[in-house]
């Protein structure tokens, strides 16, 4: 019987075959207890399962550092730090000392206690700690319990890989040349996981728990639909076929995109756009280069401070900026100073409960606030700037007071750093981000006051439709091709253009081809996204011609709905495949 099942797309691209389904990396354990004078040997039993572990993931470690680099392999020096993890092997060792349990017992309720306790809790990153100590602890009680590996088929066809859950582990046996694609029922976007598919290259759906009527088997025939997160079992033949289409287009699609790294983001009629990357860590930088990133657009600096329980010192951030820095040369580096509280909390400065955190005490209101915190961060990015081409940026700017105020605690910083002989950067371009409609609103003011604006669509559209940005219910009314919404970012691009300074998009709508001919139309400078989708946006404006888009952009302007807007834009991509308008 075929079925469709609508999940989470985690890695891009298309595949099919037919399914392996992995069997749960679980055993039964069976409550045995021992004799109070064998503690001695079953410490030794559970020391030697610990060493066999450690050697086996440090192989594992240096095979995937073979494979799809150090990055990634770092996942593991995790998995050995939980080995060493006093907190975690007293629990262990506590269970077997005072209740005389086996050590597979006790490391097995070790883990039952370590993952419902992080389960419970309503974080994602403590969701993902929780899947790392299951597979570690699995591991263990593996070599406790004299289990075989489980391993996947090396000899049969390539085929799609059907997992309740992936451990990086069990990812590291993957070969992209067998694995065509995966299908995980539990799972996000942001676990270790998904970024190893991701850094494979292999697509992958995930969060498909509850979705499918029956459970897919072993030799089903399977579509992974990495783009729009669908998985189909057992496909009718239309459906098929035109998946094979899609797959052998989005093959020479990339292929073809791969050999535009170097080239120009260049309209047909000369009209040239810079494209920067967004990151939130050096980890990414290669992978920007290798996309053809002219600078960064957004560097979301907030994830430095994050996972940890202490903020980062002064020199450990002038460390990474100056590392991003250096990289890019003379290439601009905008350096977005902490945007936190919304949906990114942080426990050691202890933010108040909110009931609208994505109104309340957020991003530049904190670091007004606590200057002591900010003037650490501004003081670092001040000194990378003498190491390349940096900039600074404030977000969830909504007044002119806001921007005088973080200006003027720059100027103090470069007080301190020449009576302190530090050598910075003394002309450190200053922007703001728009994405506050009262911002918008009166970016013909606050142009007055900096070097460049650059539109984040994320929260504009969040903030002027009155749409959680998070909240799946309403996720539909979410839609950046709103009149109103357009009319802002008109008009802040207009108020950049009169006052002569530099204006860029980074929200994730500068990496959606259907927006190019709106910001060639409107005169932007500078679009920065994520990395892998630089090719794809740069296709889309080779194609396109600056009269075209004028025509485009003009067309949506006088839509009055946003389906309206979308067509005609929509109407501008078909074109220009076409070849009719724009190639
Ligand atoms: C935005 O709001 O568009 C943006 C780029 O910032 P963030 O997504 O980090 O809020
Ligand atoms: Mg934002």
């Amino acid at each position: 019987m075929s079925e469709m099942a609508q999940g989470i797309g985690a890695s891009f691209g298309i595949a099919i075959g037919k399914s392996f389904v992995l069997p749960t990396w679980e055993w039964d354990v069976p409550d045995q207890r021992m004799d109070p004078s064998d503690l001695a040997r079953e410490f030794e039993r559970l020391y030697e399962g610990i060493r066999s572990s450690k050697t086996e993931i440090e192989y594992i470690k240096n095979e995937i550092s073979e494979l799809v680099g150090r990055e990634e392999s770092t996942i593991f020096d995790a998995h050995l730090a939980i080995l060493e993890d006093p907190v975690f092997m007293n629990e262990i060792q506590g269970i077997i000392q005072r209740q005389y349990k086996a050590a597979e017992v006790a490391v097995k309720e070790a883990i039952d206690h370590f993952v419902t306790m992080f389960d419970l809790l309503d974080d994602e990153y403590m969701k993902e700690r929780a899947l790392d100590i299951k597979d570690v602890g699995n591991r263990l009680l593996k070599h406790l319990l004299g289990a075989p590996e489980i391993t996947l088929p090396t000899d049969t066809q390539p085929y799609i890989l059907v997992a309740k859950e992936l451990s990086p582990s069990q990812l590291v046996h993957l070969n992209p040349k067998n694995v065509l694609g995966i299908v995980m029922l539990l799972g996000g976007k942001t676990s270790h996981s998904a970024i190893m598919a991701r850094a494979l290259g292999i697509p992958l759906v995930l969060g498909l728990e509850g979705k499918l009527y029956r459970p897919i088997q072993t030799g089903d025939l399977v579509i992974v639909d990495g783009e729009n997160g669908i998985v189909h079992v057992e496909p009718p033949e239309d459906v098929l076929e035109s998946y094979e289409r899609r797959r052998d287009a989005y093959v020479q699609e990339t292929d073809e995109l791969s050999k535009m790294v170097s080239l120009p983001a260049i309209t047909v009629d000369g009209y040239e756009l810079h494209l920067a990357a967004n990151i939130s860590s050096t980890r990414e930088l290669e992978i920007a280069i290798q996309n053809g990133a002219e600078g960064v657009g957004l560097f979301r600096t907030e994830f430095i401070y994050m996972d940890r329980s202490f903020p980062p010192s002064e020199a450990e951030q002038y460390n990474v900026y100056r590392e991003v820095a250096e990289k890019f040369g003379d290439k601009p580096v905008i350096i977005r100073t902490l945007d936190v509280g919304g949906d990114k909390p942080m426990d050691y400065l202890h933010l108040p409960e909110e009931d609208n955190p994505f109104l309340g005490y957020r991003a530049i209101r904190i670091c007004l606030d606590r200057t002591d915190l900010f003037k650490i961060q501004l003081r670092a990015i001040l000194r990378a700037g003498a190491f390349g081409n940096v900039k600074i940026m404030f977000p969830m700017i909504s007044s002119l007071e806001e921007v005088q105020a973080a200006k003027s605690l720059l100027e103090e910083a470069k007080v301190e750093l020449r009576q302190e002989g530090l050598p910075f950067a003394e002309k450190l371009p200053i922007g703001i981000m728009i994405e506050v409609p009262a911002a918008a609103a009166m970016a013909d003011l606050l142009a007055e006051e900096v070097d460049f604006f650059s539109i984040g669509t994320n929260d504009l559209v969040q903030y002027t439709l009155a749409v959680d940005r998070m909240n799946e219910q309403i996720a539909h009314m979410y839609d950046p091709y709103h009149p109103a919404v357009l009319r802002l970012i008109r008009h802040t691009i207009e108020a950049a253009k009169r006052q002569g300074i530099m204006v860029g998009v980074c929200g994730e709508m500068a990496g959606d081809p259907r927006s190019v001919p709106l910001w060639i139309a409107l005169g932007v400078d500078e679009l920065s996204m994520s990395s892998r989708s630089i090719p794809r946006v740069k296709a889309a404006i080779r194609r396109c011609s600056l009269e075209t888009s004028k025509t485009l952009t003009e067309h949506a302007y006088a839509s009055r709905t946003k389906a309206g807007v979308e067509a005609a834009l929509l109407a501008g991509c078909s074109q220009a495949s076409q070849s009719a308008m724009c190639d």
